[in-house]
């Protein structure tokens, strides 16, 4: 192994930096020439792949997004387009491929690995929702970005005796709903994984208005089975018995933004060198990922197969601090 490229692919998350920063600088020190794909497989097609040195990863640790940009594309999905990418991977002499994405961007290393380019991946996407790690990259921040809105709201909800419902990221997966929800001291968590009926929004309302609480907060994933839009027109057409008029705030992109937490730092930087080191020894197909605080690996097939299911016993411990 001479050369290792890393790329970040899929959705941005925050760490993204500091992971490319640690493959950079370990590949380097460990006697390795490193380059960077940007954009993606897309600039994996489009051979848009140059060396970097140490000093072209100073200074952005604590930086959000990804220098080397990301991106989805769909032309890598097909036979062609992986050949190209090879093809480019081998024109610039390079050996192995550090990919740091989701599910996708896994699936993406996953059929360079099966057309025989060494790729280890690793998790970057603040869903949380890939086996292999009790956290991906980026989660951490995307969290404290959820809670920091979630106090400011109950703020101005509780000057106002406001219901607020708040929309956090998740289409498949409820784990930053929920673990804002319980964090945050939401009143009532709306998920995919668990179904509801509009009226039980309604009466969860009513019983926080009748016991006297100054704000009732409802954090939905966007992907829930009721949409946010749904819920305010329910809540509004039934005043009456809610108590409480309906604001919404709908998050959005600014989960994604933001500097990297400690937490998120130091886990970019280990699960980096550690995907260096990996490639290094030879291995392939393969997610590094942090489990129960060890650094371990997981094939790629198996991350891809088997996605994470939410652990519904936080969902009981929300419900169990119900006011
Ligand atoms: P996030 O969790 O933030 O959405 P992701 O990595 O899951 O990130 P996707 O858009 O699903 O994001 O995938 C990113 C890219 O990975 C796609 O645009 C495509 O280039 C590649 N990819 C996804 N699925 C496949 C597949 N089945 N085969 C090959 N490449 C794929």
């Amino acid at each position: 192994m001479k050369r290792i490229a890393v790329m970040s692919s899929g959705g941005d998350a925050p760490g993204m930096n500091a992971f490319i920063r640690s493959v950079v600088r370990s590949a380097i020190n460990r006697g390795l020439e490193a380059y960077g794909v940007r954009r993606g497989f897309q600039g994996l097609i489009d051979n848009d792949i140059e060396q970097m040195d140490k000093r072209s990863v100073s200074n952005i640790m604590q930086r959000g997004g990804t220098i080397l940009q990301t991106a989805r594309c769909d032309e890598f999905k097909t036979k062609k387009g992986l050949r190209q990418a090879i093809r480019n991977l081998n024109f610039h002499g390079i050996d192995g491929l550090v990919v740091l994405g989701g599910d996708g961007s896994l699936t993406g290393a996953l059929s360079l690995h099966e057309a025989g380019f060494p790729v280890i991946g690793a998790p970057g996407t603040i869903d949380n929702d890939l086996g292999g790690t009790d956290m991906a990259i980026g989660v951490d921040t995307a969290l404290n970005t959820v809670l920091d809105a979630v106090d400011k709201i109950k703020e101005t909800a509780s000057s106002h005796q406001r219901a607020f419902i708040v929309e956090v990221m998740g289409r498949n997966c409820g784990y930053i709903a929920l673990i804002s929800g319980i964090i945050g001291g939401a009143e009532m968590i709306c998920i995919p994984e668990k179904p509801f009926e509009l009226m039980d929004v309604v009466r969860l309302v009513e019983k926080a208005y009748v016991s006297g609480k100054t704000h009732c907060i409802i954090i939905i994933a966007e992907g829930a089975n009721h949409s946010t839009h749904a819920i305010k027109k329910t809540l509004d057409a039934r005043i009456e018995e809610a108590g409480f008029e309906t604001r919404v705030t709908i998050l959005g992109h600014i989960q994604r933004g933001g500097s990297p937490t400690a937490f998120d730092r130091l886990l970019a930087t280990r699960l980096g060198a550690a995907a260096v080191d990996h490639l290094i020894r030879g291995e392939s197909g393969k997610m590094v990922g942090l489990v129960g605080n060890k650094i371990t690996t997981t094939p790629l097939r198996q991350i891809i197969d088997y996605r994470r299911e939410l652990d519904m016993s936080l969902y009981d411990l929300a419900r169990s601090l119900e006011f």
